[in-house]
């Protein structure tokens, strides 16, 4: 039995070892294909088309101050004005106001290459010049090929506030350079732009200047560093992303991966980060993963619960069947000596009595030829019975051989034994058996024995055996004793 503990314990170990493998090789080996998937459709798909749009979409965001501007720098009161002398400022503030407020713009200036002056809505605000480090802007300008630049720059009219301007070419009818007029859109309006993109698109969104300095990010967001050299994830691929204007990179910063993709734009100089959490992303094929998991888990557990149950069941059966009589459901001579062996040990332990009674039907030959042996076998289960009927609940009778029983008593001295058997005998033959509408009558012959310190139990069988032998050879239907 112990053997067969033994072997269970080894197959459930197993199967439970390989159950487990396959179901967490495979949770984990699909786990890592859509992993590689999602990342690799991030890098290569989603994150392009994000920053793509966002890029078009800034795009169309500064198609209309750019159309105010070239309107502005149309405008023919405005090229009058300054071809007439710039005579009353009062005009030109009352039209750079109206401009301001018609358009909802955050600036509006003319700047004059006659004069020098750089008139706003509400004067004149200075006069530029070549020494002047904030007016760099109108040189480089006037010096331009295009029309126009937008252009990121500190306003002075607004405490230096940083500002995206769009600086348009004035030219008077015979097309001679008068100035530059333009808007200024406040960096914070583009500040909401980010916003709404990064929570449309659900991504990181910024801006870095030439110099790798983040120029511009959401409200919503902490800064992701000053420059893109002292971002732990960027250091290394710095000088490359500013070199390449555009592409798709993917980085560690504080243990997360950070996918990004890379887009420059000329117009204002600036490079477009779009960047997305891996995790982010992955989160939700992580559930699944854990779905999965605890999923296999429960399969695992309901299986090996059903295997034990199946190993169990199958274990009673072949003990009981290993250990019972079929014909009379008494424990076999096998189960009689293992629980001798225990009742010889316990009664040497507690210091008590402990008696055998050897029972042996008389003449059963007689029976099988006058009966046949279907009746033989009757008379044996019956015979069972009604000795059983004679007996404690301490007692342990089982079936020994053929046509004899063997009784074994807890706790009773060979008086106490002799006397039981006495009544064993007198039941039996008091009560015939009944079988196919005959009755069979019986008597039999029984050997009493009473265990003896330190003897083995086969010793004690022995002796009832003797006294057995004694009561066949002295007429039978009788009882006794050993010696
Ligand atoms: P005695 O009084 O000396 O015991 O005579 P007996 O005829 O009972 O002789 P013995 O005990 O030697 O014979 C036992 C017989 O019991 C032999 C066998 O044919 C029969 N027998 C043993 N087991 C079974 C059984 O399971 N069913 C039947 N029907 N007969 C059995
Ligand atoms: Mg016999
Ligand atoms: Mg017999």
């Amino acid at each position: 039995m112990k053997h067969l503990a033994g072997d269970k314990q080894k197959l459930i170990t197993a199967l439970s070892v390989l159950l487990s493998l396959g179901f967490v090789i495979t949770s984990f080996a699909s786990y890592f294909v859509s992993k590689e998937t999602i990342r690799q459709s991030i890098i290569r798909d989603e994150l392009p088309l994000t920053a793509d749009n966002i890029y078009s979409e800034i795009q169309k965001d500064l198609v209309r101050p750019t159309f105010i501007s070239s309107m502005m720098a149309s405008d023919t009161f405005l090229r009058d004005w300054v071809i007439a002398g710039e005579k009353d400022v009062g005009q030109i503030t009352k039209y750079l106001d109206e401009i301001k407020k018609r358009y909802d713009t955050f600036a509006s200036f003319y700047v004059s290459e006659q004069t020098h002056n750089y008139y706003y809505p509400q004067g004149i605000l200075k006069q530029i010049s070549t020494e002047d480090a904030h007016d760099v802007w109108y040189y480089r300008v006037r010096a331009m090929k295009q029309p126009y630049e937008i252009s990121v720059d500190t306003d002075q009219s607004n405490r230096d506030a940083l500002t995206i301007f769009i600086n348009y070419h004035v030219y008077d009818y015979a097309e001679k350079f008068l100035g530059v007029a333009g808007i200024g859109l406040t960096v914070d309006a583009v500040r909401k732009l980010i916003d709404s993109y990064q929570e449309r698109y659900n991504r990181i969104v910024y801006f870095v200047d030439l110099k790798g300095d983040v120029a511009l990010y959401s409200n919503h967001q902490t800064s992701p560093g000053d420059n893109i050299r002292r971002i732990a994830g960027l250091r290394a691929q710095a000088d490359t992303i500013l070199k390449n204007q555009s592409g798709s990179y993917q980085d560690k910063r504080d243990g997360r991966v950070h996918l990004l993709n890379v887009r420059f734009s000329p117009e204002l100089d600036w490079y477009l980060f779009v960047e997305k959490m891996e995790d982010e992303a992955l989160a939700e094929i992580k559930r699944t993963l854990y779905m999965n998991l605890a999923l296999c888990g429960l399969v695992t557990l309901v299986v090996l619960t059903l295997t034990n149950i199946t190993i169990n069941r199958y274990q009673r059966r072949l003990e009981e069947m290993a250990t019972t009589d079929k014909l009379t459901g008494l424990a076999n001579r096998q189960a009689c000596e293992l629980f001798a062996d225990q009742a010889v040990k316990l009664a040497r332990r507690n210091q008590e009595p402990l008696s055998a009674i050897l029972i042996d039907i008389d003449h059963f030959k007689q029976v099988n030829d006058r009966y046949g042996h279907l009746a033989g076998d009757a008379v044996i289960k019956h015979l069972a019975e009604t000795i059983q009927g004679c007996l404690r609940e301490s007692d342990f009778l089982c079936r020994w051989g053929g046509e004899e029983y063997l009784l074994l008593m807890k706790g009773c001295d060979l008086n106490r034994a002799q006397i039981i058997a006495e009544h064993i005998r007198t039941t039996v033959k008091e009560t015939p058996i009944d079988h196919a509408g005959q009755s069979i009558p019986i008597t039999v012959s029984l050997g009493v024995a009473e265990h003896r310190d330190e003897e083995s139990n086969t010793l004690m069988f022995g002796r009832a055996d003797q006294a057995l032998y004694r009561a066949k050879e002295s007429g039978r239907d009788r009882v006794c004793t050993a010696d």
